[in-house]
């Protein structure tokens, strides 16, 4: 290993000083990618490492700007999209070239903010909850016809199967103890005072209209809009985020439309519209992990998007704590311990 030291959040100038002195990475020591597209989404991913780490200079012809840390025994690199770029290709291209920076990250995250479909047959999603990609489906891959008809062409897309054992490994920590998820972000916020928002679910409010019931194009929040235009649903025992497992429809365009939401529902069952997974999973099977903001309609509005890229960004945390650490990662700990490293007192503070 040659590069790394960063700082340990939780640490006093003493331990951050023994910190400097730490191994150094390489691009080969992380094998983990985790791909956020919106500043709030990279903003919650960078709060989730438990250690940042130094910069490692530039590949040659790889633009993206990366942030180097670990979760847990996994080191984790982050990139964003860039600024005001967004879409399946512009995904694509940040994952590839992290892919060919980091010839070792073997399982990708594709992690934030998307619509929820609302309460549908089969689900209530509603703002906050976790909706975690089975499947994707790029809906808006078809082939238009005669008198504006199509022809879906598009097919769902899994992800890795070592990624779908850890969710399975992880469906079954739930069951039995619960989510981290609410933990993970009160933690976070303790971290990092200035993410207040992100952790402020109470001040936020849920609403899902009718689909024939538009927003007025002159207000900017729903505090006026029209009550009882709002769908019924139950009353949740608890704020906490539900976990939903299922398929997410992922495309090019920004949904506002309870018409294309709806759509989306019957031809799917998509529990969520997002807009970068597809461009992602087809290359490198990897995992999406969203977090509903919105409902895809007139009523959108960005309220929700700090608390919402928190939630999906503790759900992955909480995913890649459960992963399996490789063979080659737990012989290059053997190293550092055998070397007088602290890395084994590193990964139990965590
Ligand atoms: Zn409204």
């Amino acid at each position: 290993m040659s590069l790394i030291a960063g700082r340990k959040r939780r640490m006093g100038d003493e331990d951050a000083e023994q910190q400097s002195k730490r191994m150094k990475l390489t691009y080969g020591d992380y094998t983990i990618g985790w791909v956020a597209a919106l500043p709030e989404e990279y903003a919650a991913a960078e709060a989730m490492l438990d250690e940042i780490h130094e910069d490692i200079p530039r590949s040659r012809g790889d633009p993206n700007t990366y942030t180097f840390g670990r979760i847990g025994g996994h080191n984790v690199v982050i990139a964003g999209l860039p600024s005001d770029g967004y879409g399946t290709v512009n995904a694509a291209t940040v994952a590839n070239n992290m892919h060919r920076t980091f010839p070792s990250v073997e399982d990708f995250l594709v992690v934030g903010i998307a619509g929820g479909t609302g309460l549908t047959k089969n689900a209530d999603v509603r703002l906050g909850d976790i909706v975690v990609g089975d499947q994707v489906i790029q809906y808006d891959l078809r082939k238009e016809l005669h008198d504006q008809k199509f022809q879906t062409k598009a097919f769902p897309l899994r992800p890795s199967e070592r990624l779908r054992t850890a969710l399975t490994k992880l469906k079954s920590t739930h069951l039995k103890d619960g989510s981290k998820v609410p933990t993970l972000i009160c933690e976070m916020v303790a971290e990092n005072p200035k993410m207040k928002s992100f952790a402020n679910r109470r001040s936020l409010k849920d609403f899902l209209f009718h689909d024939t019931y538009n927003h007025p194009e002159l207000n900017n929040t729903c505090d006026n809009c029209d009550r009882s235009k709002l769908v019924k649903r139950k009353r949740r025992e608890t704020n906490d985020p539900k976990i939903y497992y299922g398929v997410i429809a992922s495309g090019n365009s920004l949904i506002k439309s309870p018409e294309k939401r709806r759509e989306l529902v019957e031809q799917f069952q998509a529990l969520c519209i997002e807009m970068e997974g597809a461009g992602i999973i087809e290359s490198h099977r990897s995992l999406v992990i969203r977090s509903i903001c919105d409902y895809a309609d007139s009523h959108k509005n960005k309220s929700w998007q700090p608390y919402a890229a928190a939630a999906a960004a503790a759900f992955a945390k909480e995913l890649i704590l459960a992963m399996p650490i490789s063979e080659d990662q737990a012989s290059k700990m053997g190293t550092c311990i055998a070397g007088g490293s602290d890395y084994s007192q590193l990964m139990n503070s965590s």
